[in-house]
């Protein structure tokens, strides 16, 4: 029965304080979804004595353990031979995983290392996980009998995917034949943790269920989990909608999807086209939008107007509108989205313009003044935002309240095409 977890860190860029372990939060959220406890989170760096002393923790707490780092072909990754060694195995190259490992070296014409193989070998008897975005795949391993380990890589995106597409299916499997749970997950923005929080208060969560938050600015996910028998379906329904209502357009997906795979959804089924005019995100909305395949069949193109020239010459920003107002101020941001949907014939145009800082900042104008504009159909509107934080924050800020006001937007505009 896997009711209890460890999960493993490794690498002295954790120890060290160089890189913040993302992987164990991520690893314990998806775990805490498949109705698993987490009984500890180790971080150990990349030494033999420590990688064992944490594998025999691991098996002391656990009915499962997930780890991650070391699996590459360096000499400081040396997680696969010290796992071998704890379980008294050989190390066994996997023929098929060598081949593939070497037709990826060629395909990409990059010349093959024999310390490369190193990625092929796994304690004997592992079963291989799969890393379908990188070169190094991990494995899973009888840890004691009845317990299982779980070995993946360290880099966050690799871990991600091995997570969702192998590790969680299996646990889900094997324990089916137990107490069910029931989970699902919103996506929430404009809110922070503690005015979520304070809202759901409210809701009577009662014994089988419970609510998690996981807040990633600008981001949150809001988790929903009943467990035990019974009507574990009806307890989860009647919440969720309870949730929705409290919540409403704060919410803008149930799963696990970004705000641009939404808007590309609402474009896509409106059969509306959109284009962009940034100044102070530099193309990263565009990148955000154009990251989804199959963005073409609804964005346009964008324009990255950052000096006001650019804003003249590419948009038809009117020189005056920016002399008299700035190029941070609601006309200059109404002109940028009129011209982009203009110039390009779209649907909906939308423009940023702001101040994302260190410097530029002034007291009328402090740095994370933005102003937002959506250029449609209709109307064209804009809308003055503040954000705080360092430039990087600033910019993702932006990025997010320009297509959650979009989303929102394509939304009513839904609605009323509908009735
Ligand atoms: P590679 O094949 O790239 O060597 P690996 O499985 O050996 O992968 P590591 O070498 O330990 O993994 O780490 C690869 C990258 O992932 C590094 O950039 C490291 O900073 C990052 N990383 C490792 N562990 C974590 C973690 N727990 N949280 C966040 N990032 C991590
Ligand atoms: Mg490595």
């Amino acid at each position: 029965m896997i009711e209890q977890a460890v999960i493993l860190s490794t690498g002295d860029e954790l120890t060290t304080g160089r890189v913040l372990d993302t992987n164990s939060t991520a690893i314990a959220y998806e775990l805490q979804g498949a109705g698993v406890q987490v009984a500890a989170i180790l971080k150990i760096g990349d030494d033999k004595e420590k990688l064992l002393w944490a594998l025999r923790r691991a098996d002391e707490l656990g009915d499962i353990a997930i780890g991650t780092g070391g699996l590459g072909p360096t000499a400081d990754d040396l997680t696969t031979e010290v796992v071998a060694h704890f379980l008294g195995k050989e190390l066994k190259q996997d023929q098929s995983v060598a081949q593939v490992l070497k037709q990826r070296f060629a395909a990409r014409g990059i010349s093959w290392t024999e310390n490369n193989l190193k990625q092929a070998l796994f304690p004997s008897g592992a079963a291989i996980i799969p890393n379908p975005v990188g070169t190094a795949p991990g494995f899973r391993v009888e840890l004691s009998p009845g317990k299982t380990l779980f070995w993946l890589s360290g880099v966050p995106q690799e871990m991600t995917a091995m997570l969702e597409q192998s590790v969680i299916p299996w646990i889900t499997e094997a324990r089916k034949e137990a107490p069910g749970i029931t989970s699902c997950m919103f996506k929430v923005t404009g809110l922070t943790e503690s005015r979520l929080d304070e809202l759901l208060s409210p809701v009577v969560l009662g014994q089988q269920a419970k609510l998690s938050f996981r807040a990633h600015y600008p981001d949150l996910s809001l988790r929903l989990s009943v467990i035990g028998g019974g009507e574990r379906q009806e307890i989860a329904d009647r919440l969720k909608q309870e949730i929705r209502q409290i919540l409403g357009s704060y919410i803008y997906a149930e799963g696990d999807l970004t705000l641009e795979e939404i808007v590309g959804q609402l474009l896509k089924e409106n059969q509306q086209t959109l284009s962009l005019a940034e100044s102070c995100t530099g193309g990263y909305i565009s990148h955000r939008i154009t990251r989804i395949g199959g963005s073409s069949s609804y964005f346009v193109g964008s324009a990255i107007t950052y000096s006001n020239e650019a804003k003249v010459h590419f948009l038809g920003v009117s020189p005056e509108i920016i002399e008299r107002h700035g190029a941070v101020s609601r006309e200059t941001a109404l002109a940028m989205s009129k011209g982009i949907r203009e110039q390009s014939g779209s649907t909906y145009g939308l423009s940023v313009t702001g101040i994302a800082g260190p410097t530029g900042g002034t007291p009328e104008k402090p740095i994370g003044t933005v102003w937002i504009s959506i250029a449609g159909p209709e109307q064209t509107v804009a809308r003055l935002f503040r954000f705080h934080g360092e430039r990087e924050r600033i910019i993702l800020g932006t990025s997010h309240a320009a297509l959650n006001w979009l989303r929102r937007t394509l939304e009513e505009r839904s609605i009323l095409n509908v009735s």
